[in-house]
């Protein structure tokens, strides 16, 4: 019998691949595993990995780039944070550590072939996945991936209407470190953001309505 997502989760949350096996270098600090799966939600919010802050509180997205996440999904901090409404699942549980100029790392690349499968076959429910990052779209987008992350992002009409399921709309990373691109490529704003906004409003009233027939 497949693995239950509450066993699964648990054993994540112990996860210590990257101190006990790491490939190459260990991971510098303590594991401090953070995702947020859920059986229920339609919408799984594929990101990439905790950085600073997170690691300190152990609950996705308490930061700055959380904050605009949010305001991208057009969503309070209850709607963000109601597993009935979100999965988080990134694609490296733990911060990954700095480099010498004090930029993340990227996630660590245990992460998603270790768990990434088993999570999601026990996610059933999932409709809608956001990408969020190169990492994300590496794995979840197979040939609808573009040469750079930019080219993806403005694919999003046509990667969103391909009959693939769940359906699949890819975003850049809403870190500060990405207010140039933001600036550079005003499309984002102006077409994505109003359909994520309408998109994800319709999913929660769609899926209000099946839980509270008349
Ligand atoms: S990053 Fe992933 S694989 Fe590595 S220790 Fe954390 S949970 Fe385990």
């Amino acid at each position: 019998m497949p693995e239950s997502l509450e066993d699964l989760t648990r054993r994540a949350r112990a996860c210590r691949i990257c101190v006990e096996t790491p490939l190459g270098r260990p991971l510098p600090h303590e594991p401090r595993p953070v995702l947020l799966p859920s059986s229920e939600a339609r919408i799984l919010i594929a990101s990439q990995a905790p950085g600073t802050k997170v690691h300190l509180s152990g609950m996705p997205f308490t930061d700055a780039s959380g904050d605009r996440l949010r305001s991208w999904l057009g969503v309070t901090r209850d709607e963000f944070y109601d597993t009935r409404n979100f999965a988080i699942v990134p694609m490296g549980f733990c911060f990954p550590g700095q480099d010498a100029k004090g930029a993340d790392l990227p996630p660590r690349r245990e992460c998603a072939p270790a768990w990434r499968a088993p999570l999601l076959a026990a996610m059933p429910e999932i409709e809608l996945v956001l990408t969020i990052g190169l990492y994300a779209q590496a794995w979840h987008m197979g040939d609808a991936r573009r040469g750079s992350l930019t080219e993806t992002v403005q694919n999003w009409r046509e990667v969103f209407a391909a009959p693939a399921r769940p359906v699949v709309l890819p975003l850049p990373h809403p870190s500060w470190r990405n207010t140039g691109w933001l600036k550079k490529n005003p499309w984002f704003e102006m077409d994505l953001l109003p359909f994520l906004k309408m998109e994800i409003r319709r999913r929660f009233m769609a899926h209000q309505s099946k839980s509270n027939p008349q």
